[in-house]
């Protein structure tokens, strides 16, 4: 459904005396996701997740350069073709609820949503109402507006507005962020359901537990470029982890006894080396200076020199 190859995303800026830099926030990342499939993509908060949702989408800012291969179906995607596509069959479940327009009626904006991934008009009251008995909403919201609504029924309007068109490809960006633990689950639940029913998901989080409750494969993702990308299963005691920063970030969870210390927050080195040299403990000049090539491991990928 989906593939992304050496995909780099960077933003150029004037400073001081009009000197433009660029700045890179997201460096070869490759990943793919078959129908059915709920990818994640796993890394810290503030780490560009975000971005790689805005690039699919194309709704990236003007002074965004994009380079490398996203290919839908097997064709790419096009400026144009990702306008074509947007809302109909790629669709964004947000993170921030001030994607909903505040003076439009929630029900409304459903609505709009399934008229744009196709459905007739005279049919789109209907289309409304099931979504909202799907995902647990009251008939009533559906006049509702969205200052009227909690965390967790707005998370909810968001992933019908998202899915009540049909899209083929969900860009779930960290949807169960500021949840409770059941309303995260119910959240967590549904996007598994849609892969089920044959959609692929792209799952964007920084919650590692969240991700591994529902993924079926994870790209860890740090410093901007993707470190490993592992099946659901490799994360257990039994599992293999290739990659050391996967190995602290899974050993760093409550119930794996707090073994180790989380990963410190990274950025892109300016050497080009591997983002994570500087708390590596098998570092050295190589790790410094050279980025290695992202290479397949026990049926998965990694990204390091030793691996
Ligand atoms: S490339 Fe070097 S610094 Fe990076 S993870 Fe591998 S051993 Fe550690």
């Amino acid at each position: 459904m989906l593939e992304i190859n050496d995909l780099s995303i960077s933003f150029s800026s004037y400073s001081f005396g009009l000197r433009k830099t660029e700045t890179c926030a997201i460096r070869s990342l490759d990943l793919t996701i078959t129908p059915g499939q709920i990818m994640a993509v796993v890394g810290q908060s503030g780490g560009g997740k975000s971005l790689l949702a805005h690039a699919l989408l194309g709704i990236l800012p003007r002074n965004a350069r994009v380079t490398g291969g996203m290919l839908f179906k097997g064709e790419p995607l096009t400026i144009k073709r990702q306008a074509a596509l947007r809302g109909r069959q790629i669709a964004l479940i947000p993170q921030s609820m001030t994607y909903l327009n505040p003076l439009v009626r929630v029900g409304n904006q459903v609505a709009q949503a399934a008229r744009l991934g196709g459905v007739p008009g005279r049919e789109s009251k209907g289309a409304v109402s099931r979504a909202f008995t799907r995902y647990r909403l009251n008939q009533k919201v559906i006049s509702c507006f969205p200052f009227q609504l909690s965390g967790g029924m707005a998370r909810r309007v968001l992933t019908a507005t998202a899915t009540v068109g049909g899209a083929e490809l969900i860009l779930a960006d960290e949807p169960t962020s500021g949840l409770d633990p059941a309303s995260s689950g119910e959240t967590l639940a549904h996007l598994r359901e849609l892969a089920d029913s044959g959609k692929a998901v792209l799952l964007i989080t920084h919650d590692i537990e969240a991700a591994l409750k529902v993924a079926d494969s994870l790209t860890v993702f740090c410093g901007g470029v993707t470190l490993e990308v592992a099946a659901a299963g490799d994360f257990s005691s039994h599992g293999v982890l290739r990659h050391p920063y996967t190995r602290a970030l899974w050993g760093a969870l409550p119930g794996n006894d707090f073994v180790g210390a989380v990963p410190a927050a990274m950025t892109i080195a300016k050497n080009g080396g591997c983002p994570f040299s500087c708390d590596c403990p098998k570092s050295d000049t190589v790790c410094n200076d050279m980025m290695p090539e992202l290479k397949r491991l026990y049926n998965g990928l990694v990204r390091c020199h030793y691996a």
